[in-house]
């Protein structure tokens, strides 16, 4: 993830040569300064695809669509509310469907947040598996627990920590809103998701739009850990997503198939997170 948090979301997906951002909440320039951190030029992205209106979700994304003339994939809702978007292109996003995109298979569907249109999440299908995305949500649902059971990686909001968050600065209101059902997911509300309806396939958690007031980042991890390991599911990597600057790659080109004695390794694939 090149930038994760209420200042600013981006994350990069790739595939070989296929390049896709989700999200451009960080500043144009900014971005195109992380992604080039990483050694991608910004001209290889191919299209960007917007969770919500919010502006930690959507800052930047304008300006870079219409500089690099890439597709800007968004809802309907999310275009109808997203004030003054001026992209090179719309592609089209809807909920409970499947979008092709520069070689990956979105599949979008919505999640309780409280952005004034909708909010959606993905299981992106890759040539290596699928990978969970939902930042900024309220709940974990039925339908996230469904989609999210077949992945790989899944990257996911772990906001704030209850307690933390009760204690804090915010005022009373403030704090309601971001421990509703349509505020943002706590390290406990992840940890019950973690513990209860992973998957047996997923090796890796990635946590997103960490709080810099109400969470710190060894807090959000053991939380998610500790989680894990009264599941029995040691087997899981934890990684957690920084505000201020590109966190670890995850890469998902290694995959074994059948037996391990005739185990080879498939194309690899990248996420500079
Ligand atoms: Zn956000
Ligand atoms: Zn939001």
């Amino acid at each position: 993830m090149l930038g994760s948090g209420s200042a600013g979301n981006a994350t990069l997906l790739q595939d070989g040569d296929q390049r896709v951002l989700i999200d451009v909440g960080l500043s144009y320039r900014e971005v195109v300064r992380r992604l080039e951190s990483i050694g991608v030029p910004a001209a290889t992205v191919g299209a960007v695809v917007i969770t919500h209106a919010h502006g930690d979700h959507t800052r930047g994304a304008g300006l870079f669509s219409r500089r690099h003339e890439v597709p800007v994939y968004a809802t309907l809702k999310t275009r109808a509310i997203w004030k003054g978007a001026d992209v090179a292109r719309w592609g089209d996003l809807q909920c409970d469907a499947t979008t092709k995109i520069c070689g990956f298979r979105f599949v979008t569907f919505e999640v309780s947040h409280d952005a004034a249109a909708e909010t959606v999440a993905f299981c992106i299908e890759s040539s290596n598996g699928d990978i969970g995305f939902a930042t900024d949500l309220g709940v974990v649902t039925e339908t996230l627990r469904t989609k999210f059971r077949s992945c790989r990686l899944i990257v996911m909001e772990s906001n704030h920590a209850r307690d933390l968050l009760q204690v804090g600065p915010y005022s009373q209101r403030m704090k309601a809103r971001i421990a509703g059902e349509r505020g943002h997911l706590s390290n406990e509300e992840l940890a019950l998701f973690v513990g209860k309806h992973l998957g047996r396939s997923v090796e890796c958690l990635v946590l997103a739009h960490l709080s810099r007031v109400n969470n710190t980042p060894e807090l959000a991890a053991m939380t998610c850990r500790e989680a894990l390991d009264v599941a029995g599911r040691s087997d899981v990597r934890v990684l957690v997503a920084h505000q201020d600057c590109v966190a670890e790659s995850v890469e998902l080109g290694l995959v074994f198939h059948g037996n391990p004695a005739d185990m080879h390794i498939q194309r690899q694939q990248a996420l500079p997170f």
